[in-house]
């Protein structure tokens, strides 16, 4: 790849100004516990305990460390029936109030919808408005993948495997039901390990995105990349309009294709029939 993928992570060539704080984050939920006749697509008679918060994982981007959360952090009591998870749902809501832009794969449909509930249950109030960038709505909308799970996104964008050899699958039970310690380790490892390479492929793919929140605007910055806040850009053509024309520039460190502001100037009205 000739992204430097890293080194955008990082945002080492930025502006300085009020940075906005966008993170990437993912959740891990417990699944359903129900009575069904049917175990294939069985419709749940009678549910028992509601999805719960076990995990959630994050990492601001251009800072290095990746934090995770998960109910055994917050002192849980193994009892697989009886889950609490308002102390991690708390500590969410604290995560997300403080970010501008939450960066997450299927985000806006399941990760969110699923906070907003717990926020809901527990009676907390909706965090304040911010922006999303939902890396599974991006997928959809700008490419054509064989998958657009974020294994094979990654996958596909990079040659390998991108998910922990132990899935968050394996090790529920282990930290559900027996709250073994290593099973936990496990888990963690897993949301973390779902983290980076949600970032990875968000930066991968960001450069074609259509819409993205303007970073510009929080540093209030011309002439910087408006995904990455890079300064250097080659400036490459011009987009004509009516009343005159802008130049593209494309930014050196991600690709991204950007307009500078309108250009009056030197612009001789043209009537056609
Ligand atoms: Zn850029």
């Amino acid at each position: 790849m000739s992204m430097k993928l890293e080194a955008i992570a990082e945002q080492k060539d930025v502006v300085r100004g009020e940075q906005p704080k966008i993170i990437v984050c993912d959740i891990e939920v417990s699944p359903i516990l129900s009575w069904t006749y049917n175990a294939y697509e069985g419709n749940a008679i009678r549910i028992e305990q509601d999805p719960k918060i076990i995990s959630f994982a994050w990492q601001e981007l251009g800072k290095s460390k990746i934090h995770v959360v998960t109910l055994a952090d917050l002192s849980y009591s193994g009892n697989r029936f009886s889950i609490d998870d308002k102390k991690i749902t708390k500590a969410l809501h604290e995560v997300l109030d403080s970010s501008d832009i939450v960066v997450g794969h299927n985000w806006d449909n399941f990760d969110m919808k699923t906070a907003n509930a717990r926020f809901l249950y527990y009676g907390m109030a909706p965090i304040p408005p911010h922006k999303t960038v939902d890396t599974l709505k991006k997928a959809r909308l700008h490419f054509k993948m064989p998958k657009n799970t974020l294994d094979e996104i990654y996958r596909y964008i990079f040659g390998k495997e991108g998910k922990t050899k132990v899935k968050h699958s394996d090790v529920l039970w282990d930290c559900l039901d027996h709250n073994n310690p290593k099973a936990w380790v496990a888990m963690k490892r897993y949301n973390a390990r779902d983290v980076e390479i949600t970032r990875d492929v968000y930066l991968a793919m960001r450069p074609f995105y259509k819409a993205h929140p303007n970073l510009s605007l929080y540093t209030r910055k011309d002439r910087v990349c408006p995904k990455c806040q890079s300064e250097r850009a080659h400036r490459r053509g011009k987009e004509w309009y009516v009343s005159g024309f802008s130049w593209k520039y494309q930014c050196v460190a991600c690709h991204t294709w950007y307009r500078g502001e309108l250009q009056r100037d030197g612009v001789e009205k043209v009537t056609t029939k």
